[in-house]
C-alpha cells in the first residue's frame, strides 16, 4: 500500500511513451504525467519538435518525391552556374588546368 505502481520515475515513465503513443493512449492521463512537471515540459517541446517537422515536410509530400524535388533543384543550379557567363566557378586564364 506504499503507491509504489504509482510512483513511476521519469526514465520509467520516458520507456514507456513510445508504447502509449503507439497504441493511441492518452500519455496525457497518465498519472506520472499529471503529476510530473519534467515530462510535461518534456513533451511540450517534442510536440514543437514535431509541429516544426510538420511544417517542414507537409505530410501530402512523401519524403521521396521531395529528394527528387531537391536533387532536381541542385542539377538546375548547377547548370546555372555553368552557363552563366563569369559565373562563380571561373577558372582563371593562368589556371594549371587551361594548360
Ligand atoms: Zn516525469
Amino acid at each position: 500500500m506504499s503507491g509504489e505502481k504509482e510512483t513511476m520515475n521519469c526514465t520509467e515513465f520516458q520507456a514507456l511513451l513510445p508504447e502509449l503513443i503507439g497504441s493511441g493512449i492518452e500519455f496525457s492521463s497518465h498519472p506520472h504525467y499529471r503529476e510530473c512537471a519534467h515530462c510535461q515540459a518534456l513533451m511540450q517541446d517534442l510536440e514543437a519538435i514535431a509541429e516544426a517537422a510538420r511544417k517542414l515536410l507537409p505530410v501530402e509530400d512523401p519524403p521521396e518525391a521531395l529528394w527528387t524535388q531537391i536533387e532536381k533543384a541542385i542539377e538546375v543550379e548547377e547548370a546555372l552556374a555553368r552557363s552563366r557567363p563569369g559565373g562563380v566557378q571561373t577558372v582563371p586564364e593562368d589556371h594549371p588546368l587551361k594548360r
